[in-house]
This record gives C-alpha cells, structure tokens and sequence, in this order.
C-alpha cells in the first residue's frame, strides 16, 4: 500500500516528510492540528489502511509532574500509543517513547504525562475534543463506524 492517490492525505503526508527533525520545524501544521507538544516527528506509514505516526520527545519539558522541579534524572521510556484524529478517512494512531523520569526530591519515578492526552485515556485530547462535535448530531454508534475506533 502507498500514497499513489492524490488528495488531502499524500499532501499531508508530503509535508510531513518534509519537516526534518532538529531543523526546528518539526511542528508541521498536521501536528498543530494534533494537538501534538513537546514531541517531534519520526516517521509516518500506513498500516492496515491506518496511519501510525511515530513520535520522540524533543527532550524539553523535562519536570517532575508533582513538584514541578527540574532536580531529576532519565529512567528510559515507555512505549505507548494513542488514537488521533483521522487524515482523511483514515485512522491515526500516534506511537511514542514517553520518558520516565526519577525525582530526587519527590522519590517518585513517574512517566511524564503528556500534554496531548489526559494520562488515563488511549486517545488524545483531539479526537475527544471531535468525538464530542460529532456527537451533535451523531449516535454514538455513528461517531465510532466513522472514525473506525472502538466505543
Ligand atoms: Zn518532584
């Protein structure tokens, strides 16, 4: 499966690509749409007709989330995912290694939240915020068949 077809999505993907990392333009629109922070682009591909976009923290932000300090050190990272807002038709789901952080003040070691979804939920803030629109005028049932996300 490519990005043969012309439309929304490959002009989205093409700008996607364009931004390199570190050149300070990681923030595409697409990502602003996301509603997607301190975070940087990987790499985007489409799998079983989905859009999975990989994402790494750009390293920034780096406080521990009960005490707001910075006297903390890296415990590695934790896979998770999340579903975003369609492109298009398509489904998108974003990947990232969130960092684990220890703080020496707090002794916690907690992974830090991320500022486009709430911590408890598999789904951003984004696709809630459209859940929420479609729901208008939409059934539930209606909302989930188009969006292609479980209820
Ligand atoms: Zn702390």
């Amino acid at each position: 499966m490519g990005w043969s077809e012309s439309g929304n999505a490959g002009l989205i993907w093409g700008d996607l690509t364009t931004f390199k990392q570190g050149s300070g333009m990681s923030t595409s629109v697409l990502y602003k749409d996301l509603g997607v922070r301190d975070y940087v682009h990987q790499s985007i591909r489409l799998q079983a007709g989905g859009v999975l976009i990989r994402m790494q923290h750009d390293g920034s932000h780096l406080v521990c989330p009960q005490c707001g300090g910075t006297n903390i050190i890296r415990r590695g990272t934790v896979p998770r995912s999340w579903s975003a807002p369609p492109i298009g038709t398509r489904p998108v789901t974003l990947l990232a290694d969130v960092p684990r952080v220890e703080c020496r003040d707090c002794r916690i070691q907690p992974v830090l939240p991320v500022p486009f979804a709430d911590p408890r939920h598999s789904y951003t803030r984004g696709l809630e915020r459209l859940v929420l629109s479609l729901r208008k005028s939409m059934t539930i049932q209606d909302v989930a068949g188009h969006l292609q996300v479980s209820q």
